[in-house]
């Protein structure tokens, strides 16, 4: 039995689930609403769509409005369709794995950047509360500054009732999630998905996982004072 509780915390998009299907969740509600109100396919919208997801990221619903010929002033009405939705999401199989087995020894937390009514949706919609103790919606803490702010994190931890020493966060970010936590005086534990990407924002992290398997050995580790690599 560990001497003091220790907590595991994650950050949500890009780490317990794929960011992308959220995105898709809100590709088919807009597709719904332009075939409700302008006529559009919801089938050919949504593949006009997906198609500019890969082409002209961040521009989707300006392609759609130019395909099919709708008004530009559309386009912050189909932002908020996309914000407003109640999005189809489900946690990944390995994330719930993961989750379940810390669940045994680690009191387990979230801590996520974005707006806090946007994020609690995805949290609901994932089912994701009863497998966690505490949920952070950081741009609603403090002085809502969001991560790499130190006040979500400081927060986290006191909700979970550990130290930040006793706390290793798991995030994709390197900024947001790896460098936010290490200021917090927490590990930082970095889930580096397809590949290698800038080796020297990688290695700022206590570790390097590829996959939620690891969190749990890994965490064990740095807890333990084996700070290591794991790549
Ligand atoms: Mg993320």
């Amino acid at each position: 039995m560990r001497p003091e509780p220790c907590a595991v915390l994650f950050d949500l998009d890009d780490t317990l689930y794929p960011h992308r299907r959220f995105v898709l969740s809100g590709f088919a509600a807009v597709a719904i609403h332009v075939e409700r109100f302008w006529g559009v396919g919801a089938g050919e919208a949504f593949a006009v769509l997906t198609r500019a997801y890969r082409s002209v990221r961040g521009r989707e619903l300006q392609a759609l409005a130019r395909r099919f010929d709708l008004p530009a002033w559309l386009v912050p009405q189909l932002v908020e369709v996309i914000r407003a939705h109640e999005p189809r999401l489900n946690l990944p199989r390995r994330s719930v794995r993961a989750l379940q087995t810390l669940r045994e020894g680690w009191r387990i937390g979230v801590v996520t950047n974005g707006p806090p009514d946007i994020q609690a949706r995805k949290v609901r919609a994932m089912g994701l509360e009863p497998l966690v103790d505490a949920v952070v919606y950081a741009h609603a803490t403090g002085r809502g500054l969001g991560k790499p702010d130190r006040a979500p994190f400081v927060d986290a931890a006191r909700r979970l009732g550990v130290r930040v020493a006793q706390a290793v966060f798991v995030g994709d970010d390197p900024v947001a999630d790896i460098g936010g936590a290490q200021q917090a005086g927490m590990f930082a534990v970095r889930l580096r998905r397809g590949g290698r990407q800038m080796w020297e924002a990688a290695c700022a992290a206590d570790a390097v996982i590829e996959s939620l398997d690891e969190v749990p050995s890994v965490a064990m580790a740095l807890i333990d004072g084996r700070r290591a690599y794991v790549v």
